[in-house]
């Protein structure tokens, strides 16, 4: 297709592809999806081989936030069963952490629910990101903790944070449908404001709101101009109890064809895939890893993704490596610019759960699996579990509240 060289050449020279073809990207039949997922993966390998970046999320403070993003289980009036809780301690908040350290993550991204930190909480999260670089060596820090006041990314940076992450989540054109306490503008604001006080920023997208291909191509392409160093990239989680519940519109499909488009909009750019890749890709997850180079390890914010070690699996199978800590993630004429994802003190992006905040909710799910199905099908009949809904039924089935980790007794997913 002269579409997909067209496209792998400009992705192996960093140039953008126009809105046209990006667009066409997302238009492309499901017949020609595999030749779209290889000439995205091309470009994909060409800036970061076959290493795959492990984060972890830890929330230190959920749910109970005064902003409405439409899409959040812990905004205001929110009827979602999640986890309530205020801010963890240096120390609970590290031993989060060190699970996911343990289980391979080199990135930890440390989210609190709330339109923004006050000067003492920024002073509370300082506390936690030393605690948490002193006890996990060469671990990258990135911070999301909402719209930021002037001089605060300084203090974060100072405090030993590497990255922080605040999404844009949809279009400018679309922003207002889905939150009104805060602006487009002041998403923007924040990113400028992280990358002028010399933090790695993080800045992406959730899709499945009931975008338009011609709001997601904005954004990205808004993204793209913001020079961020990682682009998470969201499927929304309809959590019954937000306003989004019932916007079941993504098929495994769609989200391949998005992280495609992601991949040739910011072809060099750390590209992660984010909340709600267990509930809307399932058992194609790992076609993904050949578009993204970096996915979160285990848990999302508020809900449960698959387990840890179906994580580490689901790479290895796929033919693709836990990137080390030993390595920079981003190639290096972005490393030398003082990009993440790289350098010993790069950083993260998330606190949505998939989402950022604005995106500290949380996308994402996973769980049941690894305590669904009977275990014991070998050779009889099936069994209840087997009956799985058609996929083109809504699988609601698959979004789990988070009841382990931060903020619980229960052991972390990692
Ligand atoms: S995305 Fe962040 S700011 Fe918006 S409601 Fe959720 S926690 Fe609050």
């Amino acid at each position: 297709m002269d579409l997909l060289n067209t496209l792998v050449d400009k992705g192996l020279r960093r140039e953008p592809p126009t809105r046209e073809e990006a667009l066409a990207v997302l238009d492309t039949s499901d017949d020609d999806l595999l030749d779209v997922v290889a000439a995205a993966g091309k470009v994909r390998r060409h800036w970061f081989g076959r290493r795959v970046k492990l984060n972890y999320l830890v929330n230190l403070k959920s749910g109970l936030c005064p902003e409405d993003c439409s899409y959040c289980s812990q905004r205001l009036g929110s009827k979602a069963d999640i986890l309530k809780y205020t801010w963890l301690k240096p120390d609970e908040a590290s031993k989060a952490a060190a699970a996911g350290v343990a289980g391979g993550a080199k990135r930890v991204c440390l989210v609190a629910s709330g339109r923004g930190p006050t000067d003492r909480d920024v002073d509370r999260v300082s506390d936690t990101i030393k605690t948490i670089k002193d006890q996990n060596e060469g671990v990258e820090v990135c911070a999301c903790l909402g719209l930021l006041s002037d001089g605060q990314a300084e203090r974060l940076r100072a405090a030993g944070a590497d990255a922080y992450n605040h999404n844009l989540n949809t279009s400018e054109a679309t922003y207002g449908d889905i939150t009104s306490t805060h602006t487009y503008a002041d998403r923007v604001d924040t990113v400028h404001k992280a990358h002028d006080a010399g933090l790695s920023a993080c800045s992406g997208l959730i899709a499945g709101m009931g975008e338009s291909d011609e709001d997601l191509v904005d954004v990205v392409f808004s993204l793209r101009a913001l020079d961020p160093d990682s682009v998470p990239v969201n499927f929304l989680i309809p959590f019954e109890g937000t306003p989004l519940a019932k916007e079941w519109n993504l098929t495994p499909q769609r989200c391949l064809r998005i992280l495609a488009m992601v991949r040739f909009v910011c072809p060099d750019v750390e590209v992660r895939l984010a909340g709600g890749r267990e509930v809307h890709l399932r058992t194609m997850q790992p076609l993904a890893l050949h578009l993204a180079n970096s996915i979160f390890l285990g848990d999302y914010l508020t809900s449960e993704g698959q387990a840890g070690r179906a994580d580490l699996e689901m790479i290895a199978d796929a033919g693709f490596e836990v990137e080390g800590a030993d390595r920079v993630t981003l190639p290096e004429h972005r490393a030398a610019s003082g990009g993440c994802g790289s350098h010993e003190d790069a950083g993260c992006g998330s606190h949505e759960d998939g989402a950022g905040c604005g995106s500290h909710e949380g996308v994402g799910c996973g769980s049941h699996r690894d305590d669904a199905g009977c275990g014991s099908h070998e050779g009889a009949g099936l069994c209840d579990s087997a009956a799985v809904p058609p996929v083109s039924e809504p699988r609601t089935d698959l979004v789990a509240v988070r009841r382990r980790g931060a903020g619980t007794d229960l052991a972390p997913n990692a």
